[in-house]
């Protein structure tokens, strides 16, 4: 009777004659085993899965609605155009053709910018379901393809999985993390999932578990990442990368007032009259209790905020309550500050230089020190620095051992001093060939005893021979530097390209020097 149920569900499966023929098979296993016995339990397992997918059963979206799409997109996120209007032609040439074999969709960008959030909520402008699936950490190719039956405790492959969860075999899968899988002696998970990408295989994906083809063509696969280079090139060729680079304080000012504040207050179950924040607590919080490109540990701090105004409510048994959040009171909520505000030193010093960084959490300033002390021409590199950097302070000292007559320096002048070149703080991990220009002015300014510029900052390579080379991430540099109260910025000359990234509102405060070579770096800088 059992068997006969199982027969009857599948036959209600919209899949091909040939799968359904082999499942038919497995059904009829069943009739002829012990129910008890273990060999049934595998089959029954395996069955069930079969039965518990979506299969052919598609969710039709009737006519796209671009207009509607755009306001659900715009209702669950501030800004992000690129990415918002990316998926409206996605989903206007959707409307136009059958199916569509275009890329796939890869979110780049720091942590909290609004990855995973975004393709939430593509799915809602789209109507379907919406799946997430984290790669991090995946190693093993049968994690996405799954392991043969034949293997004790087989199990399908997470694609598949996932898929249990749905009810139509369009739904929009969210596959976070991509850039976090790697790959070790079980296979490279890549592969497998370049398969599952690819529009020209995936229409017959084959899970070694389920060994079926299974048709992944009308998912619309999105994924995300933190750094494009944690992804294998093959892999990025089929994606269409969108980049999300991080907000400027004022639009996470935005994002809290228009999104996360009345997300939280919802959540923890208060109305909107029961805390009002002013505008100057948010641009605090900002400042001083947060420090990233996207706006997670802001969301943190603010829910953290309505925790304490749901416990006020509750314990004065005053559901009207009004909690008002101010700039004084802010210490009262969230403790005190946790970060200092990344301001420039007041005034110019000797062997300090301002130099501008791209982490993963967005720009940050630098500050290089140089000591000299008499000695015997040794030479320390603190700050955790990584080798490019060590490899760019000694770069810098050839390029002006090799200028020293230039410079006014007897040729011997490094025989007689110790140089210490530190980067603080010392905790953090710093890399990369961009501080080049900053470690050789903070350099020349210690050995010619002259003071560097406090209200500037620099970010450039330097050549042995003094030429100034791109960097990248200038958007978030120039933001940083705008936070700092930075009045001057040097940059490579071939970056002037980059500035159209920058919003206008940060361009119009900063005097930006392009440069080609070390020496006009030291012409504005000392
Ligand atoms: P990770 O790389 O760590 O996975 P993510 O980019 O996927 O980060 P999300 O989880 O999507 O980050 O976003 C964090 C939170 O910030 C979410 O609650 C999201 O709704 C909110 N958020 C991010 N960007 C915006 C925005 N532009 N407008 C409104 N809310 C936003
Ligand atoms: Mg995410």
């Amino acid at each position: 009777a059992e068997a006969q149920e199982l027969d009857s569900q599948l036959e209600a499966k919209i899949m091909s004659d040939e799968n359904r023929e082999r499942v038919r098979k497995e059904i009829k296993k069943l009739r002829t085993m012990q129910p008890s016995s273990a060999e049934y339990t595998v089959v029954r397992n395996y069955v069930d899965w079969v039965l518990d997918l979506p299969w052919g059963n598609i969710k039709d979206d009737t006519g796209v609605n671009i207009k509607e799409a755009r306001k659900i997109l715009d209702e669950d996120h501030f800004g992000l155009e690129k990415p918002k209007e990316r998926i409206l032609e996605y989903l206007a040439v959707q409307s136009l053709v059958e199916s569509m074999k275009g890329p796939i969709l890869c979110f780049v960008g720091p942590p909290g910018v609004g990855k995973t959030s975004i393709a939430k909520s593509i799915a809602r402008s789209m109507d379907r379901e919406f799946l997430r699936l984290s790669l991090g950490g995946v190693r093993d190719e049968a994690e996405i393809r799954g392991h043969r039956r034949t293997y004790v405790g087989a199990m399908p492959g997470k694609i598949i999985q996932s898929l249990k969860r749905v009810k139509h075999n369009n739904p929009v899968i969210c596959l976070d993390e991509v850039d976090k899988m790697s790959a070790d002696f079980r296979g490279d998970p890549s592969a497998a999932l370049l398969e599952v990408l690819d529009p020209e295989q995936n229409y017959a994906f084959n899970d070694h578990y389920l060994d079926l083809d299974y048709d992944l063509s009308k998912v619309f696969f999105i994924t995300t990442a933190n750094n494009l280079d944690g992804i294998p090139l093959p892999l990025q060729d089929r994606m269409e990368i969108i980049r999300l680079p991080g907000y400027l304080e004022n639009e996470k000012v935005e994002i809290a007032k228009g999104f996360l504040v009345p997300k939280q207050l919802e959540q923890h179950g208060l109305k909107t009259e029961n805390i009002k924040f002013s505008d100057n607590a948010i641009l605090d919080i900002v400042r001083y209790y947060t420090r990233e490109s996207g706006v997670r540990n802001m969301e943190r701090e603010i829910a953290s905020i309505c925790r304490k105004t749901a416990m006020k409510v509750v314990e004065e048994n005053d559901r009207d309550k009004v909690v008002h959040v101010t700039k004084q009171g802010l210490e009262k909520f969230l403790g005190v500050t946790k970060f200092s505000y990344g301001e420039c030193e007041s005034e110019a010093q000797v062997g300090v230089c301002n130099g501008l960084a791209w982490t993963q959490l967005g720009g940050e300033m630098l500050l290089v020190e140089v000591a000299l002390m008499p000695g015997k021409g040794k030479v320390e590199i603190t700050g955790k620095l990584g080798d490019v950097m060590q490899e760019s302070a000694r770069a810098a000292l050839s390029y002006i051992r090799a200028r020293s007559d230039l410079l006014g320096l007897k040729p011997d002048f490094y025989k007689r001093v110790d140089i210490h070149i530190h980067v603080p703080d010392g905790a953090t991990p710093k890399d990369g060939p961009s501080a080049g220009i900053t470690l050789t002015t903070a350099l020349i300014s210690a050995l010619l005893n002259i003071p560097v510029r406090h209200d500037l900052a620099m970010t450039g390579e330097i050549t042995l021979r003094g030429r100034v080379l791109p960097i990248g991430g200038l958007r978030e540099k120039l933001l940083a530097a705008h936070r700092g109260l930075i009045k001057t910025v040097i940059i490579p000359s071939e970056n002037e390209k980059n500035l159209k990234d920058v919003p206008k509102d940060i361009l119009k405060d900063l005097e930006i020097i392009p440069v080609k070579t070390m020496d006009e770096v030291i012409d504005r800088a000392l």
